[in-house]
């Protein structure tokens, strides 16, 4: 899990106090359903306001996962685009939630990693139109044709069905 800092001393004088914050972050590798998954280009935008009760956090994370796909195994880049709305609470007395105003700083690391994870959708496929890999010959039928599809299909069947219409 990756931290990431920002001080809001600043805004945390006043109730209604903002700053805005656009910064490109190095994000540490996400672990993913067994799969580690690289990030690049991540980058927030976001304003961030003092509410009396905490900082108010909104904006957006946007970036490029690099992914493998699902159905053809290739590797590509999957664009992020998340929303962020997160209140971080002042005067917490405990501190098991990560969303806590501590030491006139907020960590985003937490949030950031966890919005990716969800973000990221069931079926990571290259596009939408995949056509995955043959699954006689095992070519990438996306870059190339293979000859198992001009095959005929196993007469056997075709005698099993009529066997069954019969009876
Ligand atoms: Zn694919
Ligand atoms: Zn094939």
């Amino acid at each position: 899990m990756s931290d990431y800092l920002i001080d809001v001393s600043e805004i945390l004088k006043s109730e209604g106090l903002s700053k805005n914050l656009k910064d490109e972050v190095e994000l540490e590798p996400l672990e993913f359903r067994e799969e580690v998954l690289q990030l690049k280009h991540v980058t927030l935008s976001l304003n961030l306001t003092n509410v009396g009760l905490g900082i108010l956090v909104k904006g957006n994370l946007t970036g490029i996962l690099l992914a493998q796909c699902n159905r053809c195994l290739a590797e590509f880049e999957h664009e992020i685009n998340i929303k962020l709305d997160e209140l971080f609470k002042k005067n917490l007395k405990e501190q098991e939630e990560d969303l806590a105003v501590t030491d006139n700083k907020i960590n985003l690391g937490p949030i950031i990693d966890q919005s990716i994870i969800l973000g990221i959708p069931i079926k990571l496929l290259c596009r939408d139109d995949c056509k995955g890999l043959c699954a006689r010959c095992g070519k990438n039928l996306n870059r190339e044709t293979c000859q198992c599809k001009q095959a005929p299909i196993d007469v056997r069947w075709d005698k099993l069905k009529e066997y069954f219409k019969k009876g």
